[in-house]
């Protein structure tokens, strides 16, 4: 059965999308540690991004390379931030996550954003792309 991040990519769950190409999609975490914390998400289901194949996993890292450097000019922070967990969602996706402090990293301190806060960033980052 397709887990959530396989319909969202399908569009049969709605999503925040900033950004998508023929292997990655790009959307807002819904419940972010910082306005602008996106998820690049592989399209192919896979559960572990080391078991991604070398030619994926390097497409992976340049779609969120591409991703976070519009992340880092549309969004005031001090840098971006990367991280790979996928304890809640077992389908490989990158953390770009603006970071002002350490606490930002730490996803212990989330952020409650408006659905139209949500779109206005998507907008910004999709200004930058
Ligand atoms: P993890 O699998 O531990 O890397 O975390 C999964 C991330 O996906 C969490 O930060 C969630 O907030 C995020 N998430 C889960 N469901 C959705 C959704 N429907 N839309 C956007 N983000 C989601």
């Amino acid at each position: 059965m397709a887990g959530i991040f396989s319909k969202i990519i399908k569009g049969e769950i709605t999503s925040y999308k900033v950004y998508e190409d023929e292997k990655c999609y790009a959307f807002l975490d819904i419940n972010p540690n910082a306005a602008g914390h996106t998820l690049c998400v592989t399209k192919k289901e896979v559960d572990k991004v080391f078991d991604l194949s070398e030619d994926d996993y390097n497409h992976l890292m340049q779609f969120s390379r591409k991703v976070a450097l519009a992340i880092r000019k549309a969004i005031p922070c001090k840098r971006v931030g990367m991280s790979v967990i996928g304890l809640e969602v077992p389908h490989v996706h990158v953390h770009l996550i603006p970071l002002n402090s350490m606490e930002d990293a730490t996803f212990q301190n989330k952020q409650s954003l408006t659905p139209e806060e949500f779109q206005a960033t998507v907008v910004k980052i999709q200004d930058c792309l």
